[in-house]
């Protein structure tokens, strides 16, 4: 099963789980605090065997059981974070709180999604159709594994302030990523539970999906920017490694989708479908049908950011939309 054991201590009330995932990304990052009467849990996992079964290793480490959980804040709605959580419920854990957007959006894509739009808007934008099949089939798959659904989701406001124990966090709007991802921040211990807003050595994907909001990357970089003022001394983040140096890895994002911005310019110089553009700016050789489905939605988000600051913009031809630099 795990070999490494999936509990480390953050501080003597925090502790972080890693749970499996089924992706390429093979792993989430959940965090667990110690309240007044019993538990707070950040993020939840995606509902498959290996992670039940990794759950329950990490709560014979912990002594404890599901339902001593008496609260489930979600950062975002995405299957890594929101899968367990009604399965959470349905072993005895408390209500999960999500932000407004984020639970508007958990509804949308989780109960409402249809392949056959997903379909048509990635063949819209190039995907060939062999593709287009096995992503969407590949979404069908994931769906399945965030239930069951919790029956009711609380929402937290941005800018409202969230008491877990001792700490008071307070709940910041952090978009790109997802249009309404919530993150926690308290002041006191300069400790941030960051969800995927920034991650070490993989950047975010920052995408425009079918429900997205526009201009996901022009949002995602302005809230890079306000963040940047955060003493922050420790990041929690949903994946890989914690964040000790906030700002420097805050600028290594910006720097990022600067250069990335640059390269999708030159990837529709001549005109060029967004499937066109991602081969070009992405190393595309290894890519599984559920990476592909990323690497679209980001090119798209990069291109959309530019199209918004009049750099380049959009012509339908047939079927397919294509981008094309201005002047
Ligand atoms: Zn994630």
């Amino acid at each position: 099963m795990n070999p490494t054991p999936p509990v480390t201590p953050i501080a003597d009330d925090i502790f972080q789980v890693r749970l499996p995932l089924p992706f390429a990304l093979n792993h989430i990052n959940t965090y667990l605090v110690r309240d007044d009467v019993g538990w707070t849990l950040i993020d939840t996992g995606l509902n498959h065997p290996a992670s039940r079964a990794t759950w329950k290793v990490a709560f014979d480490q912990l002594k404890l059981s599901p339902a001593q959980i008496r609260r489930i804040i979600l950062t975002h709605h995405h299957p890594d974070h929101f899968g367990m959580a009604g399965w959470f419920q349905s072993q005895g854990a408390g209500l999960v709180y999500m932000s407004p957007r984020e639970r508007e959006l958990a509804l949308l894509v989780w109960q409402e999604y249809s392949e056959q739009d997903f379909d048509s808007y990635m063949a819209a934008y190039g995907m060939p159709q062999e593709l287009v099949a096995t992503v969407a089939h590949g979404m069908s798959s994931t769906a399945a594994m965030t239930h069951p659904h919790p029956p009711f989701i609380g929402v937290i406001e941005p800018g409202s302030t969230v008491t877990i124990g001792e700490r008071r966090f307070k709940a910041l709007l952090a978009p790109g990523h997802s249009d309404g991802q919530m993150i926690l921040y308290d002041a006191n211990d300069k400790l941030m539970l960051s969800g995927d807003h920034i991650l070490m050595k993989i950047t975010p994907n920052i995408g425009l999906w079918p429900d997205t909001q526009p201009d996901p990357l022009g949002r995602f970089l302005e809230s890079l920017r306000s963040l940047l003022t955060y003493d922050v001394r420790l990041g929690l983040p949903g994946h890989r490694a914690v964040i000790t140096d906030w700002r420097g890895r805050i600028v290594e994002l910006l720097e990022h989708h600067e250069l990335r911005l640059g390269h999708t310019l030159a990837a529709v110089a001549d005109g060029a479908t967004v499937y066109a553009a991602s081969l070009k700016v992405f190393n595309s050789q290894t890519f599984t049908p559920h990476e592909w489905r990323f690497a679209m939605a980001e090119t798209l988000a990069h291109l959309a950011f530019l199209e918004k600051r009049g750099l380049v913009r959009r012509e339908t031809t047939g079927e397919a939309i294509l981008f094309c630099p201005v002047g």
